[in-house]
């Protein structure tokens, strides 16, 4: 570098770190606005962006996509029994278990309170009941410690293939989801059920 080079660098230097501190903060602004602060999943804003998302690409390339929705059995309970702090940490256990078991490429994201959706593209009917079973059965295994207890929960599950499940659009996947959740819950929670066809 001759010394205009090295002048010229001096000069355009302050620009640029004010440009690259700018992004960085709207990079990190992005990310703040679409996580969850409890679990620390996708929030449902987002999460359903994601899902319109990967709606879109499955319905263009006519690869499957499955969607499986869960809320937690007798949660109420649990927050009256241990408090609303151990209902926190219990909603941060269940969002962990069920994290471990999915891939890249896939999305959790917190629905609702005690309510999460997973967003799993290419995954057909076979590979819905396998996952499906798996998180029913890592939140069914593990435990959240609070204080001196150890509180255990389980999850209801609905879950939706798409092509094989008529449906339109997104609206009526998480319809057909939340369907299938409520049977599963009817029929005695803890168990995987899925939408009719
Ligand atoms: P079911 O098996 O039918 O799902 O019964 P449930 O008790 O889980 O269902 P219900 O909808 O009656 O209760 C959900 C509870 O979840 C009520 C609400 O206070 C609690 N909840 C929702 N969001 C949060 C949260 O962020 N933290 C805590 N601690 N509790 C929450
Ligand atoms: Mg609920
Ligand atoms: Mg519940």
């Amino acid at each position: 570098l001759d010394e205009d080079d090295e002048r010229l660098i001096q000069q355009l230097l302050p620009n640029l770190a004010v440009a690259l501190n700018n992004a960085l903060s709207h990079e990190r602004l992005q990310r703040v606005a679409a996580i969850d602060a409890l679990t620390g999943l996708v929030n449902r804003r987002f999460g359903l962006e994601r899902l319109g998302e990967e709606f879109s690409r499955a319905v263009r390339s006519k690869e499957p996509l499955g969607v499986i929705l869960f809320d937690i059995d007798h949660f109420k309970s649990v927050n009256d029994t241990y408090g609303h702090q151990a209902g926190d940490k219990v909603l941060r256990t269940v969002a962990e278990a069920a994290r471990s078991v999915l891939r890249d490429g896939d999305t959790l994201l917190r629905y609702g309170g005690e309510e999460f959706l997973a967003v799993l593209p290419g995954a057909g009917v076979d590979d819905l009941d396998q996952l499906g079973e798996r998180i029913r059965r890592e939140v069914e295994a593990c435990a959240t410690v609070d204080q001196h207890h150890e509180i255990h929960v389980t999850v209801s599950l609905g879950a939706v293939a798409f092509p094989s499940t008529d449906v339109a659009d997104i609206d009526d996947l998480v319809r057909h989801a939340d369907a299938a959740m409520y049977v599963a819950k009817s029929a005695g929670r803890n168990r995987l059920t899925f939408a009719s066809t």
